[in-house]
Formats: structure tokens, sequence, C-alpha cells
């Protein structure tokens, strides 16, 4: 079966779909982007996810290009076309198509939009679960605003690339003050010998995560003891567990940091009953 597309408002064979060469987005990563899990073909946590793409829009000032139920429903189609039952959806929003120079475009400049699904094989993840995932370290090279999800991923396919020539699945920023900022693809969390879960405050220095955000409310739920601050490499080697969050991951467990293992070297009792119960508090449309 082929895969379509939906490329500025048409649904398109992803064979025959293309943007212009001259699209901000592809000359200068000039746009933004969102990836929602899909699960029983249906989407989760969409009214998050589409509240921070308005959010990462606003900050780079590009228009809306429709409303954002409407940007729903495509999704949702994009999906139904695909015929995705577990995978994940992706949406990006350019700045548009004008002539290259880097300031904005003068006048109304619509803005590109493209959405793809894509199917991923449960038992891929589940398998990755179960033996737990490797991360490396690397030192923090992004610009400040990782807060918005901007397409400017050139550091993080750097990242990424790095921890699979190590052997690794992740890696881990470092920032200059040695606490780690988060993964390339996903927010980092510790669980301490306490039991504490530890990640991060959204404050700087990460991408506010969907899937992060979701997890913190189921810890209040089950009642599981949270802190949210940054911790070092050192704290994690030492760390009773690790885990990263996304929503392509949900909730995968870190056996090893930069050679170190992690706890028993097994994934975690915490990481695996939090993977497990996640759903519960996700919300499905
Ligand atoms: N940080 C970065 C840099 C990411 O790319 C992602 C995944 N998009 C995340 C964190 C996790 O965000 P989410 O849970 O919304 O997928």
């Amino acid at each position: 079966m082929s895969r379509i597309a939906y490329v500025n408002g048409r649904y398109q064979d992803m064979r025959d779909a293309s943007v212009n060469i001259e699209d901000r987005g592809y000359q200068f990563a000039d746009g933004i982007y969102e990836v929602c899990e899909v699960r029983g073909g249906k989407l989760v946590d969409m009214p998050r996810h589409l509240a921070r793409l308005q959010r990462s829009l606003g900050e780079l000032r590009i228009a809306e290009p429709m409303p954002l139920s409407a940007l729903s429903v495509v999704m949702h189609e994009v999906v139904r076309r695909n015929r995705v039952q577990f995978g994940i959806v992706y949406l990006q929003i350019s700045r548009g198509v004008a002539r290259r120079d880097h300031g904005f475009p003068a006048g109304s400049v619509k803005p590109s939009v493209v959405v793809t699904a894509r199917t991923i094989n449960p038992a891929k993840g589940a398998e990755n679960a179960a033996r737990g995932i490797k991360v490396i370290t690397v030192p923090e090279n992004r610009w400040p605003r990782v807060d918005i999800k901007s397409t400017a991923l050139l550091p993080n396919v750097l990242a990424k690339q790095a921890a699979r020539e190590a052997g690794a699945y992740e890696a881990w920023y470092v920032d200059s003050d040695g606490f780690v900022t988060e993964g390339s693809s996903s927010n980092a969390w510790i669980v301490t010998k306490e039991g504490r879960v530890v990640t991060r405050p959204d404050k700087s220095g990460i991408l506010s995560g969907i899937t992060r955000s979701v997890l913190k409310d189921a810890l209040e739920a089950l009642q599981i003891r949270f802190e949210e601050r940054a911790f070092t490499p050192e704290e994690a080697a030492g760390a009773a567990e690790a885990f990263v969050t996304a929503a392509s991951m949900i909730v995968m467990p870190v056996v090893a940091i930069d050679g170190h293992t992690i706890g028993s070297g097994k994934p975690g009792p915490v990481a695996l009953r939090l993977r497990e119960q996640f759903h519960r508090f996700a919300a499905f449309s």
C-alpha cells in the first residue's frame, strides 16, 4: 500500500508529494513540528500537542495556517488514509515559500503544512523496553530556545548519530554546569535509590515534552515521589534506574550511561510500571 501525505491542502501519494525548493523550511529550517503517538488508530494527547504547536508558532511568529481544530482533522485523516493503528503522525509547518532572504518575507506568505503518518511495530518498542537502552553523553551545543519545537535539528541529528556509532540508542546533552538537559529526541529521567523520580524542570534547557507532562500527572495519581531538579551524568550512573520519555517511545528504560551500568543493568521496576500505566493517563481522540 502506498503512503499518503497531506501537503498544502492535498492528500497525495508520498511518491508524488513535494514542497517548493524555496520553502523556508527547506532553506532555513524556519519551521516547527509535532509528533504524536497513534495507538489503536487513535491519536494520543492531541490537545497538549496542539497547545505546544500553537506556542511554537507564536514564539517564531509564524501564522496559524488553519484553525487548530482543522489541523486535528487533517492529522486524523492522514492516520486513517494510511491505516495506521500503531505508530506516529508527523506534522510540520514552515513559514512558507519566498525568495531566499534571511529576514521574514514581506506581505502575507502562506505557511506550508505537511502531515505524514507511519506504522511502527509495537513489538519493536516492547523488545527495546524489555532489554533497556544505552545512552551516551555529549556536550550541549544547541541554541538556548530548545523550548521551541523547531525543525532546526542538526545538533540533535549529530548527537543521535554519535549514539548509534557508540552502540547506544540515545545521547543525553550535558550543559556547561555539568547537568543533563535532555536527550536528542527525548526527555531524561532517573529514579534515585530512595525511589524518587527526578527530571529537569522545563524552565530552561529542555523541550517541554508532552509525554513528560502526562507522566507527571501519572506520578501524582500513583503517589510516586517526584522531584523536578537537574541531575548530573554521575548521579545517573549511580541511580537505581533511568529512563527517557517521548511520544514515539513512551517510557523507555535506560540501563547504561557512557558504558556504566545503571542499577541492576536491567530495566527497573519503576520505569516498567510507568510504561505499563502510562496510557491510563493519556487522552485518546
Ligand atoms: N526533547 C526533544 C529534544 C525531543 O525531540 C522530544 C521528542 N519530540 C522530546 C524531548 C519529548 O517530547 P514528547 O514527549 O512531546 O515527544
